[in-house]
């Protein structure tokens, strides 16, 4: 048996188109286009790719561009004024802090100047309370994107046992508090697990997120699973994840492709986060 082959280029083209059909009704209603700044600090080629797409797609969904750049040599209080500039700014909806910054700033200091309701990332302490919780709020991009593609390829979650690998604040943690929500029974794997292939079989549902290029083999899989690789790592061959595909898809029932599995996601929620962000500051809801 292989594995049936996620889509998640597919279901974010349904998300953004979604999105842009949302941002048209807002803007019938009276609303304003949501509007989002992305902040890049200095000049790194991935960061500036990452941005460029985050644009154009913010852009195609009808929203406003409010983009930032400022130097590699800028000091901590240039930042910070920048980061309060769009906080202030009711022309912005959402601010998205490009990481990482330049060494010699400290990220989580600017982070923590973007108030909760333009946190379109889900990156501050408030919202990752929030999450923590189980209270509405924004949450961040690339786990609730894992979120929607179960949810797309009806794969069942309550009272499943789903395994996450890796506790990163920006994908791990949050990756098992939405899986929580949602009433599986929640393992998380991190680089002090013991045998972490033997956990990883108890998993109905097993996503990846741990950064390292084939971490997760066949052997770490129970037949008919479904293994998400939130992993990419760009290689002589082209891209790779975390998981060793070709062999998983022998076992598992379900699996994403690198690239073209969760990667699409994670733009396609930035822009549903920011077109709810700009409902709640219109006073629509969300
Ligand atoms: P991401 O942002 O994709 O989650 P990070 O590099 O920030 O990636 O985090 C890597 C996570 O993976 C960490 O939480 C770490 O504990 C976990 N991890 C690293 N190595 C292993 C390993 N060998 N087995 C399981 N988990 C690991």
């Amino acid at each position: 048996m292989t594995a049936q082959v996620i889509d998640g280029t597919a279901v974010a083209r349904h998300v953004r188109a979604d999105v842009a059909k949302g941002v048209e009704q807002l803007v019938a209603g009276g609303g304003t286009a949501p509007g989002l700044a992305t902040v890049l600090i200095g000049d790194d080629p991935a960061s500036e790719v990452y941005v460029r797409n985050k644009r154009r797609a913010c852009v195609a969904a009808g929203m406003t561009d409010l983009h930032r750049h400022l130097p590699a040599d800028v000091d901590q209080a240039q930042a910070a004024a920048l980061v309060d500039e769009l906080a202030a700014d009711p022309a912005v909806s959402g601010i998205l802090l490009q990481l990482p910054t330049p060494a010699d700033l400290d990220a989580e200091a600017l982070l923590a100047r973007i108030p909760a309701e333009k946190d379109v990332d889900g990156l501050t302490t408030l919202n990752a309370g929030l999450l923590a919780q189980g209270r509405p709020g924004l949450r961040p991009c690339t786990p609730s994107g894992v979120m929607v593609l179960l949810d797309q390829y009806d794969v069942p979650l309550q009272g499943a046992e789903a395994v996450v690998v890796g506790r990163s604040v920006l994908v791990g943690k949050p990756m098992a508090q939405l899986l929580l929500e949602r009433n599986a029974t929640v393992t998380t794997c991190h680089s002090r697990t013991r045998d972490l292939a033997e956990v990883c079989r108890r998993a109905d549902v097993l996503v990846v997120a741990a950064g390292i290029p084939g971490l997760v083999g066949a052997d770490a899989v129970k037949p008919g699973a479904t293994v998400i690789d939130v992993g990419i790592h760009r290689g002589e061959n082209g891209l790779r994840g975390d998981v060793d595909t070709a062999a998983v898809a022998e076992v598992a029932g379900k699996t994403t492709p690198v690239p073209g599995g969760v990667g699409p996601m994670t733009i396609a929620m930035l822009l549903a986060n920011t077109l709810t962000a700009a409902e709640v500051q219109q006073g629509l809801g969300g």
